[in-house]
């Protein structure tokens, strides 16, 4: 089997010497386990993180380790009672053709029930970041703005057409015309604004007229710049991402925001609070049923962005950091 570990830890960008490609026998499966064969693999932006030394909310990959990631899987041998050998999986194996998992951690998958890619993007973790994020901490009121940047992607998407359900104003933020027209028409946003635009303050605060209620925060710098005037007394701001700001290196630079950022938390009463996905696990069966629903009906839409081969992750990654990725990232690890 072959795997990408971390060679080297990035300053800035991930380079091809940050990863290292093996090939390597796997052991038999023991009591309990079961053998995978790894069909897609999911990149996120978390990833760059988890290739920084120090303490995060998670550990880092250590030098050496595979990389981490979501992946869908088919179960080649099992010693596990719940797991049948050509059963499709969801599991946690990271950047490899193959793997050893314990069977208690895996959740089976219908194929007929929805693509099993689903399982990592709009039925997933990034569409379960958004369910939960935007729904217990934007609480979005019909004909409240909400906006959220990266709107094309699993959890921007997500986001919009939930707060669209909700009966509030979606307004997307994208990079380029092709993500831009998607957003509005395929996914149904009110507005669309393009982040790369150079009047894009400008053309933010037309289409918020009546200011904005929600920011989903996935992106930071200067997206945040142009949406924090327009903030609404009580507006929430789930803190859910900042991938403007993952590849830097070194000390922050530019104006120091966060005096005039006390000062409106202050007058106009913001709330702002981060979260990690994980800590609303509780809240996973309501997704699965309602999120499940949506987008059988339709009223949650999402695209795929595959790419072909293990080879390619590191390529793609590195898109994914500068919004060349146009929806949800997927690696096709082999046919099924
Ligand atoms: P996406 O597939 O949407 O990819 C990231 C997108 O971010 C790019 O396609 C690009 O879109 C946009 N982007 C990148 N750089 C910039 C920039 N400098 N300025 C503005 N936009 C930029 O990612 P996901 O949907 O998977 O993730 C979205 C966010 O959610 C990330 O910040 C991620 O870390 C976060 N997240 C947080 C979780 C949590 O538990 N808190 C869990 C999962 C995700 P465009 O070209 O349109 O600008």
């Amino acid at each position: 089997s072959r795997r990408i570990v971390l060679a080297a830890r990035p300053k800035g960008e991930p380079t091809d010497g940050c990863f290292r490609t093996e090939e390597v026998s796997l052991p038999e499966p023991r009591e309990g386990q079961v053998l995978l064969q790894i069909l897609y693999l999911s990149l996120d932006p978390y990833m760059r993180g988890r290739m920084n030394a120090g303490k995060s909310y998670a550990k880092p990959v250590e030098l050496g380790e595979v990389m981490v990631g979501g992946t869908v899987a088919k179960v080649l041998a099992s010693r596990h009672p719940d797991h049948a050998v050509g059963d499709t999986v969801l599991s946690y194996s990271g950047w490899q053709t193959h793997a050893i998992a314990d069977g208690a951690h895996l959740r089976k998958l219908d194929p007929a029930a929805a693509p099993v890619t689903t399982a990592l993007g709009v039925l997933g973790m990034p569409g379960f970041t958004a369910y939960a994020g935007l729904l217990t901490i934007g609480r979005p009121k019909a004909g409240e703005t909400v906006v959220v940047a990266a709107a094309s992607g699993p959890v921007g998407s997500a986001v919009g057409q939930i707060a669209k359900i909700k009966g509030a104003r979606a307004v997307g933020i994208a990079g380029g015309d092709d993500k831009c027209a998607f957003v509005r028409n395929e996914l149904g946003f009110d507005a669309v604004v393009d982040h790369r635009a150079p009047d894009f303050p400008r053309q933010l605060a037309e289409a918020c007229p009546e200011g904005v209620d929600v920011y989903f925060e996935n992106v930071s710098g200067p997206v945040w710049d142009a949406v924090f005037p327009l903030f609404n007394t009580y507006a929430r701001v789930p803190v859910c991402g900042l991938v403007a700001s993952y590849n830097d290196a070194g000390p922050f630079e530019g104006p120091d925001r966060l005096p005039p950022v006390m000062r409106d938390i202050l007058s106009k009463s913001l709330t702002l609070r981060g979260f990690i996905q994980s800590e609303f696990a509780d809240q996973q069966p309501e997704f699965y049923r309602e999120m499940g629903a949506w987008v059988r009906d339709g009223r949650v839409r999402h695209r795929e962005d595959l790419v072909e081969g293990l080879d390619q992750a590191p390529e793609a990654l590195r898109g994914l950091l500068k919004g060349r990725n146009f929806g949800k990232l997927v690696v096709r690890v082999s046919q099924g």
